[in-house]
């Protein structure tokens, strides 16, 4: 039976991508030998590495701009410490709009002082704040674009004048923005990239070498950028399937393409959500509303048992929402098609009508 996969994160990934990712286990490249044995120094690797690394850069445009990709480990919760490591020598300002960025600024203050400039935390996140005031003499502003498990997403970013960091984990490469606002942008490559085990980083070198502690080679970018992201065995296997998947991005046409996709999905989704009176959203801005992530529950719990019932049978996986937050989230990452999302939003209106 096909599957709908809504999951969060690991996330749904194309077919296509799954298919060849396999063949390279048993067979990389024709050699006869898996992309798990051979050395990530080899030619055939490295070569993959260079890819994944431009193929990032192209999806932002930001080749030839001062920028390089990485592809470290640890996930988005390494670079939460790595920011700051490399970057806070008194002061940094950070936009709290999540669990995410709540863990970011936790490890933040283990190396300096954190400007909160605002938060939706009374209001267990469900909005995105608004006309905050970002200090001009912080080192660098944090932001989340989307957060993951509240369903929200940033429409727009704050004109500063210090570097903008920003954990796009969730909602990389899903849409046109100008990346060139950004000095960092890092991202998981689980919620819209490739499997878990990688992280991309994407870093303007010049906002590098400005603090005056010593930073461990491991946790240093620029250590990292110095050996073209080998400083240390990369994480081959994520590293290629990623590759695949930012190439597969670009035979669909790009970041442009994806995104009138992506609205589409989101449209008719938020749509059924506001229409079907069984279904409220989570959001309360509906312009902060997630087009990756949208949370939704029932007015009515009695209504689980046979709702849940509906979506095992039409075969959609992953739509619980998270236990901060509880009742649904569709998780609606490239790869997840546009028929999946109106298979849904059918089962949706199925409920509705037996109801
Ligand atoms: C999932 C997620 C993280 C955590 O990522 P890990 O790779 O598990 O460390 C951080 N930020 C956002 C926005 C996420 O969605």
């Amino acid at each position: 039976m096909k599957k709908h996969n809504f999951s969060a994160g690991p996330c749904v990934l194309p077919q296509s991508v799954l298919q060849k990712s396999a063949e390279a286990v048993l067979n990389f490249n024709n050699s006869n030998l898996s992309l798990l044995e051979i050395s990530h120094r080899s030619k055939d690797f490295v070569e993959v590495m260079d890819n994944a690394r431009n193929l990032a850069l192209e999806h932002l445009g930001l080749q030839n701009k001062g920028y390089q990709a990485l592809f470290l480990q640890g996930g988005a919760s390494l670079e939460f410490l790595m920011v700051a490591y490399n970057l806070l020598e008194k002061k940094a300002a950070y936009l709290n709009t999540g669990t995410w960025s709540d863990k970011a600024i936790k490890e933040a203050k283990l190396f300096g002082e954190v400007v909160e400039v605002a938060t939706s935390k009374s209001d267990n996140f469900n909005f995105i704040p608004k006309n905050y005031k970002v200090p001009s003499d912080a080192d660098y502003f944090h932001c989340t674009s989307n957060n993951t498990i509240f369903g929200t997403q940033m429409q727009s970013f704050p004109e500063i004048n210090i570097p903008m960091v920003c954990d796009m984990s969730s909602d990389i490469f899903s849409r046109q923005l100008d990346f060139s606002k950004f000095s960092l942008i890092y991202a998981g490559a689980q919620k819209n990239m490739g499997p878990a085990g990688t992280t991309l980083i994407v870093i303007k070198e010049e906002i590098l070498g400005k603090v005056s502690r010593v930073i461990p080679s491991m946790l240093n970018y620029k250590v990292h950028i110095d050996k073209e992201s080998m400083f240390n065995t990369p994480a081959v296997f994520p590293v290629y399937v990623s590759m695949l998947t930012l190439q597969w991005l670009k035979d669909m046409g790009g970041v442009s393409a994806i995104e009138k996709v992506n609205n589409q999905k989101a449209e008719i989704l938020y749509s059924e959500i506001d229409k079907n009176p069984l279904f409220e959203g989570f959001v309360t801005n509906k312009e902060d509303r997630s087009k990756m992530n949208a949370t939704f529950n029932l007015r009515n719990d009695k209504l689980k048992a046979t709702f849940d019932d509906l979506l095992k049978q039409a075969g959609i996986n992953g739509l619980n929402g998270h236990r901060s937050v509880g009742g649904y989230r569709a998780s609606m990452y490239n790869a997840l098609t546009l028929e999946s999302v109106q298979v849904l939003v059918s089962i949706m209106q199925a409920l509705e009508k037996g109801a």
